[in-house]
């Protein structure tokens, strides 16, 4: 059975291209330096970026870890979201790996406030606390919420006002520069360092891009090395990355419009709500009634070859990508319609 998986933008397999381009790629040890794939994939989201330099890294986590490690000294503060990917799904290796202790704010929708960023930045010398080493950003927001241009350079202000780096987490930059219809660059222009994931709804198999100014990224090398993500014949890897940063980041809008249509549809189904206003790129939320048969519904799902995770606290996630096409969701709106109508 061909599975439709929407359970998130992570499960995208390599497109054919992708896969021919891996059978192809010329390769060499990354570790000493000279292999030409992973050198041009650098080069090419450095550029793409708006950095002088990039870092393919094996994953988004490792690529925020790497940048708190490479920002930051043991016992610094890192000002960030509370509900954000760092905080939330990285196992708390904030703590474990640069040793940072982070100190979070409410975000609602995803955006942190210039004014509780500026009141959280230590200002002067007293013994007692702890340095301000870095402020992290995230757009999109894994919540699905694009945050808006003005609220990240109010930001950026406040940040460089008191000479505190700003990292953003932009595993989803391409889907918000989509959102907003703006070049990506316009987006990571607010922050010093940038992660990008390859590998969600661009669709490579594995890799991060880590991009900032060239004495960073040679830094971040290094401790990419201490990190144990020193790779070799990588090529193979960078060559689906680099289809995923020139071709597929063009393309996101058909995910997102199919999401918005999707969005729509469950709507009209009875037992569920959707705040149509929180759909902005690929992924769709819905809550729920009490009176839905979760595990009726998760089986109806499953027979239909879906592969859905299941609500968690009353909140449904579906997630487009170039796998999930208009006719999957009406799959899965048909599977849906039958769990909730009957
Ligand atoms: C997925 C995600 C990451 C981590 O990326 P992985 O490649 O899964 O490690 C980091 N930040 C955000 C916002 C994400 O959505």
């Amino acid at each position: 059975m061909q599975w439709i998986d929407v359970r998130s933008d992570t499960v995208t397999q390599p497109t054919p291209a992708m896969r021919q381009a891996m059978f192809d790629a010329v390769v060499g040890d990354d570790v000493y330096g000279d292999d030409p794939t992973v050198q041009e994939l650098e080069r090419a989201a450095a550029e793409r970026l708006g950095k002088e330099a990039a870092l393919f890294v094996p994953s988004g986590n490792f690529g925020n870890q790497l940048a708190l490690l490479t920002h930051c000294r043991r016992g610094d503060e890192v000002i960030l979201g509370d509900d954000c990917h760092i905080v939330w799904h990285e196992t708390g290796g904030a703590a474990v790996i640069a040793g940072v202790q982070l100190r979070t704010i409410a975000s609602p929708d995803g955006v942190l406030s210039a004014a509780e960023v500026a009141k959280r930045i230590r200002i002067g010398d007293d013994i007692h606390h702890p340095h301000t080493g870095l402020i992290c950003l995230e757009n999109a927001h894994s919540n699905g919420r694009v945050i808006p241009l003005a609220a990240m350079q109010a930001v950026a202000e406040v940040a460089a006002a008191h000479g505190v780096p700003v990292h953003l987490d932009g595993a989803r930059v391409f889907n918000a520069a989509t959102y907003l219809q703006c070049d990506v660059r316009d987006i990571t222009l607010h922050a010093d360092t940038v992660m990008v994931c390859l590998s969600k709804g661009l669709a490579a198999p594995v890799g991060s891009i880590l991009a900032g100014p060239a004495g960073f990224i040679a830094r971040a090398r290094k401790n990419r090395k201490l990190m144990g993500g020193g790779w070799r014949q990588a090529g193979v890897l960078a060559a689906p990355g680099l289809i995923a940063l020139t071709e597929m980041s063009q393309r996101l809008a058909e995910d997102h419009a199919n999401a918005r249509y999707l969005a729509e549809r469950l709507a009209t189904l009875p037992g569920v709500t959707v705040d149509l206003a929180s759909v902005e790129i690929n992924m769709v939320w819905f809550r729920l009634a009490d009176s839905v048969d979760v595990a009726r519904l998760m089986a109806t799902l499953t027979e239909a070859g879906i592969k859905a995770n299941p609500p968690e606290a009353g909140m449904m996630r579906i997630v487009t990508h170039w796998q999930v096409g208009r006719a999957e969701i009406e799959r899965v709106l048909a599977a849906l319609q039958q769990a909730l109508v009957g």
